[in-house]
C-alpha cells in the first residue's frame, strides 16, 4: 500500500525533528570511527616493523624487542578491538532506535485501522503534491468522501462490521487512485484524496469519481453479513480556484471539498459535486440556522400549530394534526421543512419534539374530549429505544388520554430498522396510542411491512390529491391507495385538499377523513382555541359536566 508514501516521506523530511538528527549523527559517530582509524594507522606504522621482531624472538630465540614498544602494540590492538566493538554497538543501537522511531512515526502519521494517512499527515502530503505540480501542466483535485449512513451500519451490524466496511472501502478507493494519488482518513467515516490531473482534463477526475462510487457501492461481506454502503463526494481543484482566489493550499482545498461534499449530502447522498463559491454562503446560512435552533429551543421559540382533520362524509371536525412552527426573532415564522432536517442532523429532534408534544397535550386538554391529536414523529426518534417510554411519560405528566393521541410516521422509518420500529410501535399500541402511516405513496413501504406493522390509518400524500382530476392517472392512483387501505382494513385520510373539486372526487371514493387548505391553514394554539370556542367544542369545565352515575353524589355522601 503506497497511498502517498513517497510524498509523505518528503513532507516529513522537511519537518525533521532534533531527535531524528541525533540518530543520524549517532549513526555516523565520528569519534568512534576516528579512534578505530587512528588505531589502524598506528598498528600499521608500529606493528609493521615490530611484529616480525616479536615473531623472530618467539620462534627462533632472536633478540627480544623493546618492552615499551611491545606494550604499545598490545595497547594498539586493544584500542582497535575497542574501537570496532564500540562502532558495532553504536550501529546496532541506532538501528533499534531507528526502527522504534519509524514505528512511532507510523502510529502518529497513519490511521491504524485502514493504513491510510491520517488527519495530521494527509494535508501536508497533499500540500507537497500541490507544490510539486506548480508550474507544470498539471493541477490537483481534492476529494472529500463521506460514507452515507455509516452510523446506521454501525448501529445495526456492530462496530466490528463497521470497521470491516471502513477498511474495505479504504482499500477500494486506494485501488482506484493513480500512483501519485494520496488517500487519508480525515474523520470516522470521512476520507480525503488528492489526485493530479492534466490541465483542461477535468473530466478525468469526473471519471475517477464515477469509478470510486461504483467500487464503493459493491457489497461488503463479513461473517455471513452483507452490508452495502454508498458515499457522498465533494471536489475542489487548484485550477478554477486559482482564478477566484490565488491562495489555495491543500487545507483550503480540503475545506472547499468538504463544503461540496456537504452539498452532495443535502441533495440526496450517493452523488458528487464540485465546489462552487455560493455553496459556502449556503453553508454559512445553514450554520446560522443551526445556531438559531440551538438557542430557540430553550427560549420557547418552537410552537405547535394545528391543522383541522375532517370527516369528509359528515363534514364534522374530528381532530387536529400538530405541525411545528419556529417563531424565529430573526427569520419570522419558519416552516418545519427547513428546521426539522437540521434538528435531526444535530441530534436535537428528540428534545424539540418532546417540548412541542408537551405543549400540544396541554392545549388539547382544553378541547372537546372527542377530538383527537395527531403528532408527527421523525425516523430519528424511532431509533431511540426509550422513545415509547418518553412519550408515555409525557402522557402521564399531562393526564391526556392515550386513546386520543395518534402518531404519524413516514415510510422512510420502515426501511431503517424494521425490528426496532416494530417493537416501539407495538408498545405504543399496547398503551392505546394509534399509529398512522404518513405521506403514503412517496416512500418504499412493502405490502408485507404494511401487513405486519399494526398501523391504524394510511394518509395519502398531498401530491396525489393535488393531481386528482375526473379521469386522470391521479384519480386511479388515489383509488388504488384507497382500495389497498380497504384490503388491509385501514381507514384512510387524504391530505392537501385544496379545492371543492378534489373534495367531491374524494367523497365519491369512499368513507374518508381529510385535511387541507380548503378547511383552513394550520393555526396557532390561541386561534385554534377561539375556533373551537365558536363551535362550542371546548372541554366543559368540571362543574358543567353531568354527574358521573358511578360516583355517589354529594347529597348521597352526606346521607351515607
Ligand atoms: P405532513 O405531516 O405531511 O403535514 C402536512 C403538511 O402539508 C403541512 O406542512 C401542512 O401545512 C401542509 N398542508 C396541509 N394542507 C395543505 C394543502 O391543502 N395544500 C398544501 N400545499 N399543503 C398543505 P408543514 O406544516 O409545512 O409540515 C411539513 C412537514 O413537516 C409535515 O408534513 C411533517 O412531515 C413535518 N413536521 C411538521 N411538524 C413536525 C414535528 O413536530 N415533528 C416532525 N418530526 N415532523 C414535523
Ligand atoms: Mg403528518
Ligand atoms: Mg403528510
Amino acid at each position: 500500500m503506497i497511498w502517498g508514501q513517497s510524498l509523505l516521506k518528503r513532507a516529513l523530511e522537511k519537518n525533521e525533528k532534533p531527535a531524528d538528527r541525533t540518530i543520524r549523527n549517532a549513526e555516523r559517530d565520528m569519534i568512534a570511527l576516528g579512534i578505530a582509524a587512528a588505531a589502524i594507522i598506528l598498528f600499521v606504522g608500529t606493528g609493521g616493523s615490530l611484529m616480525p621482531q616479536i615473531a623472530r624472538a618467539w620462534f627462533w630465540g632472536g633478540e627480544a624487542p623493546d618492552l615499551v614498544l611491545v606494550n604499545a602494540v598490545l595497547l594498539n590492538i586493544a584500542l582497535l578491538l575497542f574501537g570496532w566493538r564500540r562502532y558495532r554497538d553504536l550501529h546496532d543501537e541506532v538501528q533499534v532506535r531507528r526502527l522504534a522511531e519509524t514505528r512511532a512515526r507510523e502510529l502518529a502519521e497513519r490511521d491504524p485501522l485502514t493504513g491510510c494517512l491520517n488527519r495530521r499527515s494527509g494535508p501536508p502530503a497533499m500540500e507537497t503534491l500541490r507544490r510539486s505540480l506548480e508550474g507544470t501542466h498539471r493541477e490537483m483535485a481534492v476529494m472529500m468522501i463521506d460514507l452515507d449512513n455509516f452510523k446506521q451500519i454501525n448501529d445495526l451490524n456492530g462496530h466490528q462490521m463497521g470497521d470491516t466496511v471502513l477498511t474495505a472501502i479504504a482499500g477500494r478507493i486506494a485501488e482506484c487512485l493513480p500512483e501519485e494519488g494520496i488517500l487519508a482518513r480525515i474523520g470516522g467515516d470521512e476520507f480525503a484524496c488528492a489526485v493530479p490531473y492534466d490541465y483542461n482534463m477535468r473530466e478525468d477526475v469526473d471519471d475517477l469519481v464515477a469509478i470510486i462510487i461504483r467500487a464503493v457501492s459493491a457489497p461488503v461481506e463479513s461473517n455471513r453479513m452483507t452490508v452495502e454502503a454508498t458515499v457522498s463526494i465533494g471536489l475542489a481543484q487548484t485550477a478554477a480556484d486559482n482564478k477566484q482566489n490565488p491562495v489555495v493550499d491543500a487545507e483550503a482545498l480540503i475545506h472547499r471539498a468538504d463544503i461540496a461534499m456537504y452539498h452532495a449530502k443535502k441533495r440526496g447522498r450517493n452523488r458528487y459535486y464540485w465546489f462552487e463559491p455560493q455553496m459556502e454562503d449556503e453553508l454559512r446560512f445553514r450554520n446560522e440556522l443551526e445556531a438559531g435552533i440551538r438557542q430557540g429551543i430553550p427560549a420557547g421559540e418552537f410552537v405547535p400549530y394545528y391543522e383541522q382533520q375532517i370527516d369528509l362524509e359528515t363534514g364534522k371536525l374530528s381532530g387536529f394534526e400538530m405541525l411545528a412552527r419556529w417563531n424565529s426573532p430573526r427569520y419570522g415564522v419558519v416552516s418545519p421543512e427547513i428546521f426539522i432536517p437540521i434538528a435531526e442532523e444535530i441530534d436535537l429532534i428528540g428534545q424539540l419534539s418532546e417540548g412541542l408534544i408537551r405543549q400540544a397535550l396541554e392545549d388539547a386538554k382544553e378541547w372537546d374530549p372527542d377530538l383527537t391529536l395527531s403528532v408527527n414523529i421523525s425516523p430519528v426518534q424511532l431509533r431511540d429505544p426509550w422513545f415509547a417510554q418518553k412519550l408515555l411519560h409525557l402522557l402521564v405528566e399531562s393526564g391526556f388520554p392515550a386513546a386520543r393521541l395518534e402518531i404519524e410516521i413516514t415510510e422512510s422509518c420502515l426501511h431503517e430498522n424494521i425490528g426496532a420500529v416494530r417493537s416501539i410501535v407495538s408498545s405504543l399500541k399496547n398503551q392505546g396510542i394509534r399509529i398512522s402511516l404518513d405521506d403514503f405513496g412517496t416512500g418504499y413501504s412493502s405490502l408485507s411491512q404494511l401487513r405486519t406493522l399494526p398501523f391504524d390509518r394510511l394518509k395519502i400524500d398531498r401530491s396525489f390529491v393535488a393531481d386528482l382530476t375526473a379521469d386522470g392517472e391521479g384519480r386511479s392512483l388515489v383509488e388504488a391507495i384507497i382500495s389497498l387501505g380497504k384490503g388491509l382494513s385501514l381507514p384512510v385520510t387524504a391530505e392537501g385538499i385544496e379545492t371543492d373539486e378534489a373534495l367531491a372526487h374524494l367523497k365519491s371514493m369512499g368513507d374518508l377523513k381529510g385535511q387541507g387548505y380548503l378547511y383552513g391553514k394550520p393555526e396557532d394554539a390561541a386561534t385554534t382555541r377561539s375556533r373551537l370556542a365558536s363551535l362550542n367544542m371546548l372541554a366543559k369545565p368540571l362543574a358543567e359536566l353531568p354527574p358521573d352515575p358511578r360516583q355517589p353524589s354529594e347529597a348521597q355522601r352526606q346521607a351515607g
